[in-house]
């Protein structure tokens, strides 16, 4: 098994959520020398797009993805997609990242959750073109089905990208699929067309927290060496972004540490 390029690391600005805003964050790669970077809207929305974009480059980083839009059950979906997408075109952000949503309030229909899913999309994906952001549909894990989003599988995902057309691809989060017996069928279908980000980290066991307990690369039991060679010959040369949510250990940690932990174990990966 190679080791992973080291050029190839971004880092999703989750993983130092709790002790850097933005600006820490962007500041944080170029020292350690993480040339590439995912923000969140709600630490972009610190600094407005305008500002993070120009602080961006002038620490000569470029953006791997904007996470995130989506979230297609919520009251002001359309508006909230369009500023996303404008976000991510401030930003030239590889892709807009979509966690699509669950289960809309006191529905308990997921055929249809997800049928509207699709229906929204293509109501956003014109605009999404036109500003030159690809969208990113990223299944979550299914014990997030009801609350976070209703495709779960990257077959599911890529067969709403094969309906939708072009401009729309995955985001693959190895914390959300590596369980699902396809996915490395799944990941060659993707092929470098369609699959638009990487997600990296670690599934602990025993997971302690359905959302804020992943594991740093390594501490954990998916066969991530093994999975980024699926992707990688299936035509993928894109960014492996670490994305860790966890209250408990990393949240806590020295965020030098983190990064500096991050580039030792992104290696084996
Ligand atoms: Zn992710």
């Amino acid at each position: 098994m190679t080791l992973a390029d080291p050029a190839r690391l971004s880092l999703n600005t989750a993983t130092v959520k709790a002790q850097w805003s933005l600006a820490q964050s962007i500041e944080g790669c170029a020292r350690h020398g993480i040339r590439d970077i995912a923000p969140w809207r709600d630490k972009l929305a610190e600094l407005g797009p305008k500002k993070a974009a120009s602080l961006i480059r002038s620490h000569d980083l470029s953006v791997t993805g904007l996470c995130r839009g989506g979230f297609f059950t919520a009251k002001d979906w359309l508006d909230d997609n369009r500023r996303a997408i404008e976000e991510a075109h401030a930003l030239e952000a590889d892709c807009l990242v979509l966690v699509v949503g669950g289960l809309p309030e006191g529905s308990k229909d997921l055929g249809r959750a997800r049928e509207r899913v699709q229906e929204c999309i293509s109501k956003i994906l014109p605009e999404a073109r036109a500003a030159g952001v690809p969208l990113a549909i990223e299944p979550l894990h299914p014990m997030q089905a009801a609350d976070r989003a209703c495709i779960n599988t990257l077959e599911q995902a890529l067969d709403m990208c094969d309906a939708l057309g072009d401009g729309i691809g995955v985001a693959v989060d190895i914390y959300h699929v590596w369980w699902d017996p396809k996915l490395e069928q799944q990941i060659k279908r993707a092929g470098k067309k369609r699959t638009l980000a990487y997600h990296i980290c670690d599934w602990l066991v025993p997971t302690r927290d359905l959302a804020y307990d992943r594991g740093m690369m390594g501490d954990g039991i998916i066969e991530l060496a093994k999975i980024r060679s699926w992707i990688e010959s299936a035509g993928y040369s894109g960014f492996h972004e670490v994305e860790i949510f966890s209250e408990r250990d990393w949240w806590q940690r020295d965020p030098d540490e983190v990064l500096r932990i991050c580039k030792e174990r992104h290696r084996l990966t």
